[in-house]
C-alpha cells in the first residue's frame, strides 16, 4: 500500500497554521489559544504532551443503565492485544496488566491492615511514554515518524485538508482537497481516507465536506460534532507533606524494571465500579502532585544543566543549601528509585469521566478561517454528575485513610461545601466523543472498525470516536485503536486484492 500523510503544520510551531485551528467558544471556559492545546505540525500534540497513559478500565466499555448513551460496541478482549502493541509505539514498559496484576512484586508492601477498601477504591497505575532515543523524554511522533518511515509512506508537511471527498452518492471515499502555503487548491485521490486530525478537527471536517451532503459526511443522523467530551481535573485536597512517605503505598512515583529498562510509573486510587453502580456515579481516579519548593536543589540543577533561567548563583545556593537531600537524591537515583524533593505541597489530583451529554457539541460557526473553511463553534457541557463523582471519591479517599491510619488529606472548601467546580478545576486538552462508534448508525457515527457509517473507505482515528471517556488519559487507547485500524485496513485491502 502507498499510505500519504497530509499534514497542515509543518516541523517546528508556526502561528498561521495554528490560526487555523480557531474555536469560537460559545460553552464552559475552555483555552482559546489553541497553540496551547492543539498544536499544529508533524505529531499534532505529541509535541507538548506529557506522556501519561493508561489503558480503559473493564468498566469503561460497559453499557452502564445509570450512564445514559454509555457502552461501547466492542469490549476489552477485542481492545487489550492491541493496548499490548501500543507499548512498543508509545515507550511503555508494558501495555496493560497493572490493573489486574497490580504493580511489580518488589511494591507490594502493604500489609493487610493498611489496604483501602476494595468495594470504594482500588489501586490504579499510570505509565509514563518514553522515547528510547531520549529517555527521560516522553514519545514525540513527528520525529518518530521522520526516523522510521518506510519507502511506501510520504509525508507532506504544510497541506491543509478542506473537503473530504466521498463520491456523487456519497458512499465511498474518493480522496481529500488540500491547500498548500501557496493557497492553491489541488487534489489527492485514495480509495481510502483516515481522518486522524484530532477530537475538533474530525468533526469539523466531517461537517465542512458539505459540497454534496448539505448537513456533512456521515452526518444523516445529526450526531456528527455532539457528545463532546474531556476529562475535567483538578485539585481536590492537600496532604501534609512532611508525611509524604507514609503515603508511599497508596500513591507516588515508581520505577518497573523490565528486561528492556527502568519504565516510570505512578500510583493512585480509582472509584470501584460498585460504588459507581450503587451512587449512579461516573469513572474518576486520584493521584499525588508534589509541588516543590523554589529552591528544590534538584530543579536548581535542572534550569543549570539545561541553561534555563537567568539565576545561576541562586540556584547554585539552593544546591549547596541542600546538600543533605542532593545526596539522599543521588543515592536514591543510583539504585532506581525517585528522587526525593523539597516539597511545599503535596496536591491530591482528581480527574473525571464526562457524561455523554448530545448538548456538549461542536458546530459550525458563521466564521470562516482563511480558507474560507468555517471554524469550530465549541459548546462544552459540565454537568452536575461529573461534580458529585469529584466530590464523593475525594470524600471516600479521605475515609479510607482514616480509617486505615495514613495521613488523610485536608479537603478543598469547595469539595467539603458540595460547590461546583472552581475555574481551576477543568480542561486538560482531551477532546473525545465527536464521532462516535457504535454499532448502529442512529446512535454513533462509525462502525465498531473505525469507518464511517454508510461511506466505504473512510475511517476516523482518534478519541472522537470513543463513545464514552473513563477517567484514562486518551492516548493510549488511540494508538491502540490506531494499530487496529492499520490491521483492519490491511486486511481489507488483501481481501479485495484476493477477490
Ligand atoms: C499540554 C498537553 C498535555 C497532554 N498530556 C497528555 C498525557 O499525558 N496523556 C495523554 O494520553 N494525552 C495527553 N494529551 C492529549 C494528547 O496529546 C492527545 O490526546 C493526542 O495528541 C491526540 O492525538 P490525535 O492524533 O488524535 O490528535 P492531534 O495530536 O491533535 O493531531 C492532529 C493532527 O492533525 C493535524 N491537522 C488538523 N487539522 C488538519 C487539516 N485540516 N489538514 C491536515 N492536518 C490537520 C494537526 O496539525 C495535528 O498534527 C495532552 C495534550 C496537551 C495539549
Amino acid at each position: 500500500m502507498r499510505v500519504i500523510v497530509v499534514e497542515s503544520g509543518g516541523l517546528a510551531p508556526q502561528a498561521d497554521a495554528d490560526a487555523l485551528s480557531e474555536i469560537e467558544n460559545v460553552g464552559v471556559s475552555r483555552e482559546l489559544n489553541q497553540s496551547l492545546v492543539r498544536p499544529r505540525g508533524l505529531g499534532g500534540a505529541s509535541q507538548i504532551w506529557t506522556g501519561r497513559c493508561a489503558p480503559f478500565d473493564e468498566v469503561d466499555y460497559a453499557r452502564r443503565p445509570w450512564v445514559p448513551h454509555s457502552g461501547w460496541p466492542i469490549g476489552s478482549h477485542e481492545i487489550d492485544p492491541y493496548l499490548d502493541r501500543s507499548a512498543a509505539h508509545l515507550g511503555l514498559g508494558i501495555g496493560r496488566g497493572f490493573t489486574e496484576a497490580g504493580p511489580p512484586r518488589r511494591f507490594r508492601r502493604s500489609p493487610a491492615k493498611n489496604v483501602m477498601d476494595g468495594s470504594l477504591v482500588l489501586p490504579f497505575f499510570w505509565q509514563f511514554s518514553t522515547d528510547a532515543m531520549r529517555r527521560y523524554d516522553s514519545m514525540r511522533f513527528g520525529k518518530r515518524i521522520l526516523q522510521g518511515t518506510s519507502d511506501n509512506v510520504r509525508v507532506f508537511l504544510n497541506a491543509s485538508v478542506v473537503q473530504i471527498d466521498a463520491g456523487p452518492t456519497v458512499n465511498s471515499a474518493r480522496g481529500v482537497e488540500i491547500v498548500g502555503p501557496d493557497g492553491a487548491r489541488r487534489t489527492i485521490a485514495a480509495p481510502v481516507v483516515v481522518l486522524c486530525a484530532g477530537g475538533i478537527e474530525n468533526a469539523r471536517l466531517l461537517l465542512a465536506s458539505n459540497k454534496v451532503a448539505a448537513r456533512g459526511l456521515g452526518n444523516g443522523h445529526d450526531l456528527v460534532g455532539r457528545f463532546l467530551m474531556d476529562h475535567p481535573r483538578g485539585g481536590v485536597a492537600t496532604f501534609d507533606h512532611r508525611r509524604v512517605n507514609a503515603l508511599g503505598d497508596h500513591f507516588g512515583l515508581n520505577f518497573l524494571g523490565t528486561g528492556q529498562g527502568s519504565y516510570l510509573f505512578c500510583r493512585g486510587l480509582r472509584l470501584s465500579p460498585q460504588v459507581q453502580e450503587r451512587e449512579g456515579l461516573l469513572n474518576c481516579a486520584v493521584w499525588l502532585s508534589e509541588i516543590v519548593m523554589h529552591d528544590d536543589p534538584w530543579s536548581a540543577l535542572q534550569r543549570i544543566l539545561r541553561r534555563r533561567g537567568t539565576q545561576v548563583r541562586r540556584d547554585a545556593m539552593a544546591i549547596a543549601s541542600n546538600l543533605g537531600l542532593v545526596v539522599k537524591g543521588m543515592y536514591r537515583g543510583v539504585s532506581g528509585q525517585v528522587i526525593p524533593r523539597k516539597l511545599a505541597r503535596l496536591e491530591l489530583n482528581c480527574t473525571v469521566e464526562q457524561l455523554p451529554d448530545p448538548e456538549s457539541r461542536i458546530t459550525l460557526s458563521d466564521r470562516v478561517d482563511r480558507h474560507g473553511t468555517p471554524i469550530s463553534r465549541v459548546n462544552w457541557c459540565v454537568n452536575d454528575r461529573e461534580q458529585q463523582t469529584v466530590r464523593r471519591t475525594a470524600e471516600l479517599v479521605a475515609q479510607e485513610c482514616t480509617r486505615i491510619g495514613v495521613p488523610a488529606p485536608v479537603l478543598e472548601d469547595w469539595v467539603r461545601d458540595k460547590a461546583p467546580f472552581p475555574p481551576s478545576f477543568g480542561e486538560v486538552a482531551h477532546h473525545i466523543g465527536t464521532t462516535r462508534m457504535a454499532d448502529n448508525p442512529g446512535e454513533g457515527v462509525v462502525d465498531r472498525y473505525c469507518q464511517v457509517h454508510g461511506i466505504r473507505g473512510l475511517y476516523i482515528a482518534g478519541s472522537s470516536v470513543f463513545p464514552t471517556a473513563g477517567h484514562a488519559n486518551p492516548t493510549q487507547m488511540i494508538v491502540a485503536l490506531g494499530v487496529r485500524l492499520a490491521d483492519t485496513i490491511k486486511q481489507r485491502a488483501k481481501s479485495a486484492h484476493a477477490a
